[in-house]
């Protein structure tokens, strides 16, 4: 079966009777209109479908744990919609605690990760009861067990390790030593497990956990840095008399943005998983490990989409044909940031087929706030609107108020019903901590 990472479009795109695209059962052109642009709009059926068959893919594992990387796509609704599939979260910022928390789902299936957490971020974690940390590096170490001496508690954590492996999105490099501001270098593992065990006692040590990288194309990754941390594992057990139970993959399957782009599925990623356990388990001869994973851009990106309406255009002479929409780097700064591209067309039907190669512009005050290069839109004409595929993931997350332009409104469509999880902000909102100073 296709996974949904490896569509360009959500499980429910259709034509409908208008010879309009729809989605989740709506009309996009009916939603932009109802909704107005720029619109984020989320297909929970591909959600769940996804988030499903991370479960499905891993299901013979009985210690398989999936978790959810919040920095990809968190919303109060999205949270809910995770949680009641099972899903722990990754949470990487006070921000995303909280807002797990909000949406009334308990923290301790969930894991605190980050290269610099703050004294008020642990704390806030350590009190709603957050299921791990993941400890980063030696200060952290020494941070986490104060305050946790201070409150008279002991934390469950892992160590986030940096296990050598470099991935470049269709190619990936091993290292023996990695140039990288998160984790532990693996020579450094003795010196944290000593200090744990003679020093820190608050903090009982339960596993490592690792990230590749995201956007990732090559399996092979996945089962090196699964051998990577049995043979750690393997290694303190023989040299401190201590078994870690519990490793952490972290995420980083990619996702289908344009016909280039060829991930692996979903099961395809499980099973390279699954039988790297196996032999490594067998090999080094250690206890089956809790395995938690961790997805973000290939749980939530082919769920989301965003709508624009095409505005003012400019034909350079001789040149390219620009036409610029009501949103840009903002809501998502991918194609700026780092040249990400992404597939779009027009919602509604033409009468007739006049193709057009025109390059999509942003409304921001920067040059490189182009949407998407160079796109065939069918007889592209203002007031159109625009349905830019497989913005899910770090489109929102990633979206700021330059130009104190507004942030979009977010809505879900499920069954030909749609519904907002996110407003849109106002003006108000936009004003709310300025405060004029009389010095
Ligand atoms: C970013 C990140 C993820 C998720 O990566 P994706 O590429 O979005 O799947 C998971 N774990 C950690 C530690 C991360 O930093």
């Amino acid at each position: 079966m296709q996974s949904a990472n490896q569509n360009i479009k959500p499980l429910t795109t259709k034509i409908n009777e208008k010879g309009n695209l729809s989605i989740g059962g709506c009309d996009l052109a009916e939603l932009a209109k109802k909704y107005s642009t720029p619109l984020y709009v989320i297909d929970k059926e591909t959600l769940v479908s996804i988030a499903r068959e991370y479960k499905n893919a891993f299901k013979s594992y009985a210690k398989f744990k999936p978790k959810f990387a919040s920095k990809a796509l968190m919303t109060s609704a999205i949270a809910k919609i995770l949680a009641d599939e099972g899903y722990g979260f990754d949470v990487v910022s006070g921000g995303e605690i909280y807002t797990v928390h909000n949406a009334g789902i308990s923290l301790n299936n969930s894991t605190f990760n980050g290269n610099n957490k703050s004294r008020e971020e642990l704390n806030l974690a350590i009190d709603l009861g957050i299921g791990r940390i993941s400890v980063d590096n030696f200060s952290e170490l020494e941070l986490l067990n104060e305050i946790l001496e201070e409150k008279n508690k002991t934390q469950k954590i892992l160590l986030r390790v940096t296990p050598g492996i470099e991935c470049h999105t269709h190619e990936y490099i091993q290292t023996g030593h990695l140039d990288s501001k998160f984790g532990f270098d693996l020579t450094q593992i003795d010196n944290v497990i000593e200090l744990i065990t003679q020093k820190y006692k608050n903090l009982e040590i339960m596993g490592l956990h690792a990230h590749v990288g995201s956007q990732i194309f090559e399996t092979k990754v996945w089962s090196d840095e699964v051998e990577v941390l049995i043979k750690e594992i393997k290694r303190i057990k023989d040299k401190f008399k201590i078994e870690l139970e519990e490793i952490n993959i972290g995420g980083g399957l990619g996702i289908t943005y344009t016909k280039e782009d060829t991930p692996p599925s979903v099961q395809e990623v499980a099973n390279v998983v699954l039988k790297s356990l196996e032999e490594n388990i067998k090999k080094y001869n250690v206890k089956e490990p809790v395995l938690y994973i961790e997805p973000g851009r290939s749980m939530v990106g082919t769920s989301g989409v965003t709508l624009y309406t095409l505005g003012s255009s400019k034909q350079v002479p001789n040149g390219k044909k620009y036409i610029a929409v009501d949103g840009g780097m903002a809501d998502n700064i991918r194609p700026s940031m780092y040249g990400a591209e992404y597939c779009a067309e027009l919602v509604t039907k033409k009468d007739s087929e006049t193709k057009q190669k025109v390059t999509i512009a942003g409304k921001f005050c920067e040059s490189g706030d182009i949407l998407i290069k160079e796109i065939e839109l069918n007889n592209p004409q203002k007031g159109d609107i625009l349905c830019v595929y497989n913005t899910g993931a770090y489109g929102y997350s990633m979206a700021s108020n330059y130009n104190l332009m507004l942030k979009p409104m977010m809505v879900l469509v499920n069954n030909s019903q749609s519904a907002i999880i996110v407003n849109r902000q106002t003006y108000a909102q936009l004003v709310q901590n300025d405060i004029i100073a009389e010095i």
